[in-house]
């Protein structure tokens, strides 16, 4: 999008109005207007069901997917190549196209409806829809207006209680100090906005109650449902251990370091949550042979672990 001191301006004369993020619960909305742009007929950001639907109505399961620039891979980041590679042969798969290392240069339109997108390598993708689906930051204006220690959201420890003894934070906001991981981690998933509140409340009412669910959530991409439970910084993991069978979709896939089970994602396999909460919190060496080997129960692993084996 070509930014101008009015707004974002489209091809064709069009315009989308500049204005600031808007305020969306416990986070904004990333940078570029969204809602001004989901009044711009055939744009469409994506930040609740409602978003969802109106998309739903007009759109063919086919199209383009930018990626994060620098990264060659949907959710490289997040899972590693091993197995974002797995949601990128899915994508790719269903006829989406996934383009890397290039960025949006402007949304094209015509009569006031946006018609495609011109990127920053002089390609151009012609649409009937553009979704907008760039991420949020959190909103700390409040937080940081209180005077309330604000680093990646708000800052609150194991009890999920900010600077201010008398205020706490939970959900996407905050930035809540981990006891098994030994630092702070801002989660934005479902499960963390459920659970994080419940112990923010007992702590306020003088409960010794500290935050130190294993993060976790889930996802459905077309055929592909997963779970993941747990949690890995980027790249700080030494391997990855596979359990069942890629090619059919239907694995565990165990994130380890040491020996040690940081993660693990199902992926079209169910009810294994609790033993794999179980392998990352007990923090204990595991052998990875019987880690892949689909026979062996995962409980078992708890049993005996590494050193015993
Ligand atoms: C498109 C999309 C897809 C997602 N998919 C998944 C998924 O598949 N799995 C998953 O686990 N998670 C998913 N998530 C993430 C999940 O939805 C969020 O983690 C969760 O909704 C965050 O909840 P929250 O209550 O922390 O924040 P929010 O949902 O942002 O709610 C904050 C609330 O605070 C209120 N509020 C804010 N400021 C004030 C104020 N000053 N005064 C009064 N009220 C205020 C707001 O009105 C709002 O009701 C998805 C999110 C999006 C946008």
């Amino acid at each position: 999008m070509r930014q101008t001191g009015q707004g974002q301006e489209l091809a064709a004369g069009s315009r989308i109005a500049a204005q600031q993020p808007e305020e969306r619960g416990g986070h904004r909305r990333g940078p570029g207007g969204l809602d001004a742009a989901q009044r711009h007929a055939g744009v469409f950001g994506l930040d609740d069901d409602a978003d969802a639907f109106r998309l739903q109505a007009g759109l063919e399961p086919v199209g383009d997917l930018l990626g994060e620039p620098l990264l060659q891979l949907p959710l490289l980041r997040v899972l590693g190549p091993e197995v974002s590679r797995v949601f990128a042969e899915l994508h790719t798969g269903h006829g989406v196209d996934l383009r890397f290392g290039v960025q949006v240069a402007e949304i094209t339109g015509n009569g006031g409806r946006a018609n495609g997108v011109l990127l920053t390598d002089g390609s151009r993708i012609g649409a009937d829809a553009v979704v907008v689906g760039i991420g949020i930051t959190p909103n700390v204006r409040l937080a940081d207006a209180a005077g309330l220690q604000v680093d990646n959201g708000i800052v609150v420890d194991a009890h999920l209680r900010t600077s201010d003894p008398y205020i706490y934070a939970a959900g996407d906001v905050a930035n809540a100090f981990h006891p098994l991981l030994g630092k702070h981690i801002r989660v934005e998933h479902w499960a963390n906005a459920v659970n994080q509140p419940q112990d923010a409340a007992k702590a306020m009412l003088g409960q010794d109650v500290a935050y130190d669910r294993v993060p976790y959530f889930f996802t459905d991409q077309y055929d592909l449902g997963m779970e993941y439970t747990g949690y890995v910084e980027p790249g700080g993991y030494d391997e990855v251990v596979f359990r069942g069978r890629r090619d059919t979709r239907e694995f565990i896939a165990f994130w380890l370091a040491e020996g040690r089970v940081l993660a693990g994602m199902n992926v079209n396999v169910w009810d294994v949550t609790d033993p794999i909460r179980d392998l990352v919190t007990s923090r204990r060496p595991v052998d990875a042979t019987r880690l892949a080997d689909s026979d062996v129960p995962l409980t078992d692993l708890l049993d005996r672990p590494a050193s015993a084996v």
